[in-house]
Parts: C-alpha cells; structure tokens; sequence
C-alpha cells in the first residue's frame, strides 16, 4: 500500500525524501503518477489537491495537511465521507510563525515604517521612545501558533491579550473568548495579530466594524487566511489613518494580483504566503506515526474536528 504525495513541483520530491528516511520500506506516489487506485492508503495534500479526486482510492484510510491550515481540505466537496483528516503540529512551523510575527510586532512597535518614510526623505529625526509596556498585543486565536507567539511576546514584556473560541487560560495572558469577548479585547488592542484557522465562523472577522472598535494608529498582522480579512474595509481603514499599518502574508485569492492595492499601499507589507513554511524532514515523523496508526487501527494524532473546522 502506498502513500500519494500531492504538493508543488518544488517541493515533492524533498517531502518524499523525508518521509523515506524516517521509513525507507514506504512505497510512495508523486502526483499525478497514482499508479493503481486501489493502492493508495494516505493522501499528504497541499492547498492544490482537488479533494473530489481523493473519491478515486477505495483503500484510503488517511489524509494529511501538509500544514497546520486545513481550510483548503475541509471546503466542498470536501474530504470523502468518513475519512479521518489530520493536519501538522510542528515546532519548527510554530517556531517560523513566531519569529514572523515577532518581526512584524517589532517593526511597527519600534515606528520602522516611519523610520523608513523618513529614510527615503533623507531626515534624521527621532520619534518619541515606544514603551513597550504600553503596546498591548492582541492576538485571534491561542491554539498551536498563537498560544506559542503569545508566550514569546510575553517573555518581551509586552501585555499581551488572546481571543478563543472557548475558555481557555494562559500564564501571563489575559484571555477572552467568544463574541463579547472579541469585542472587550479589540478596545485595547493596539497590534492586532490573527492566528485563527479559517472556518464559516471566522470568515470575514476582521471587517469595518470589529477595525473601527480597535485604537485609532492600531497595527494588523495577518498570518492566518486572507479570508479572515475584508480587504476594502482594510483599505478604508488604512486610508483613513485609523490603522496605522498592516504586515499580510496572506490574501484572498492568492497569488495576489498584480493590479490588488494592498501591493503599493504604503502602509501595507506584503508577504507571499511564507511566513511560516513546513520543513519536510521535521514534520515527516508525524505522518509516519500516523500511517502506522491507521494500518494498526489505534487513534490517530493531530486529527481535525469536522465540526469545528479546524
Ligand atoms: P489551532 O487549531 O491550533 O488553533 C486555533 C485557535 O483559534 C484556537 O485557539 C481556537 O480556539 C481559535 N478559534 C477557532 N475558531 C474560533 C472562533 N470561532 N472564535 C474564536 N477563536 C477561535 O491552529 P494553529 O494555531 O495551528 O493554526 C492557525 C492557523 O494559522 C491555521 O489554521 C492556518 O490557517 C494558519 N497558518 C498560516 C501559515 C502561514 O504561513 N501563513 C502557516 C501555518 C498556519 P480554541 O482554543 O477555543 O479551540
């Protein structure tokens, strides 16, 4: 039985490669080479595999996200009914969405856009100290991205607050959860970072009025789906002045087109979906041990919640 690898040229044969060293005896199928249907027992997909095509193995027994994002298997039609979908918990993942985040909290909070302005304007000029103990970040969602992000800004000293679908608590953390609890955390939020996975629930949940309830001179960090963000209320809210800039690595569609304005905004930095990108030889263990399960028929780990979405 064999394993169908589904992901961008660049970076098939590299995933094959680590899954092949943690289990040599593995048979494994590039996309579109599937070989016989009925051999294939896991599907480890990327963004761009079809899911209606996964209705072609009648052995499947598991898929895998190649990433923490499991949105782009979960849309219709979906996964093929009764298929359990697992999705990647991976330091080093966690660790690249960290220092991404950290890098964007770090450049608006220490003013590098202005620095910048006034760089290319030739002016030396210093602004006014930025207190870090008054930057109060605020981060969407507290789960394997967000909780560890919080936990590193924390460790900086600044306050940091997080917003989840339930109740949850964190050492140093002040938390909220639910719609009121949106609400009470965007008041007082002057970086807003969104680490939420995208589902029907959270579609849409940084708009005109959730940006009108933050600070005016606020900052947006969106690390999670463009589809978390209405773009034109962005853009009003930037142009207006009432958010002072926004870091995005991610977009609705994407590549971002050519023509989009968030690429020559001049309070908007653009990423292109990178800020956190899988190694193949750190998250290949998982996978392995997760085939291992299902050909044993012991719980699976990682699996995704169909209900939830995420
Ligand atoms: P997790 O599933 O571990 O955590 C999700 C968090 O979001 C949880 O705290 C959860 O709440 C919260 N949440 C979910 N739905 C809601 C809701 N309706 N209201 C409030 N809170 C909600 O996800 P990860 O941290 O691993 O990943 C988050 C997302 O980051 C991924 O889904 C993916 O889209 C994106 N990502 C982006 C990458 C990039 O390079 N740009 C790389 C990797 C991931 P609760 O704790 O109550 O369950």
């Amino acid at each position: 039985m064999a394993i169908l690898l589904s992901t961008k040229a660049a970076t098939m044969e590299d995933w094959r490669d680590a899954l092949l060293a943690v289990d040599p005896s593995l048979d494994i199928r590039l996309f579109p080479d599937v070989g016989d249907p009925a051999g294939i027992e896991a599907a480890v997909c990327w963004t761009q595999h079809d899911m209606a095509e996964l209705r072609r193995y009648p052995n499947l027994k598991l898929i895998v996200s190649m990433g923490a994002g499991v949105d782009h298997l979960l849309r219709p039609p979906g996964p093929p009914p009764g298929i359990p979908v697992a999705r990647l918990k991976d330091a080093r993942l966690t660790q690249g969405m960290a220092e991404w985040v950290l890098l964007n909290v770090l450049r608006f909070h220490r003013q590098d856009l202005e620095y910048r302005e006034q760089q290319a304007a030739r002016v030396w000029n210093e602004l006014p100290a930025p207190d870090t103990h008054k930057r109060r970040v605020g981060i969407l969602g507290l789960g394997e991205l967000g909780g560890a992000t919080a936990r590193i800004l924390r460790a900086l000293e600044f306050p940091v607050m997080g917003w989840t679908r339930s109740p949850r608590s964190l050492d140093g953390i002040e938390t909220f959860h639910g719609a009121d609890g949106l609400d009470a955390m965007l008041a007082k939020t002057d970086i807003l970072v969104c680490l939420l996975p995208l589902t029907p629930d959270t579609r849409g949940v940084i708009n005109a009025r959730t940006l009108a309830l933050l600070p005016k001179g606020a900052f947006l960090i969106n690390a999670a789906r463009g589809g978390h963000v209405v773009a034109e209320d962005l853009l009003a809210a930037l142009d207006s002045g009432h958010v002072a800039g926004a870091a995005l690595d991610v977009f609705e569609p994407e590549p971002l087109p050519a023509d989009h304005r968030f690429w020559t905004h001049p309070k908007v930095l653009v990423w292109p979906h990178a800020a956190s990108i899988t190694i193949p030889s750190s998250a290949a263990p998982q996978v392995v041990e997760n085939l291992q399960r299902a050909r044993e028929g012991r719980p699976l780990i990682n699996l995704v919640d169909f209900t939830a979405g995420y």
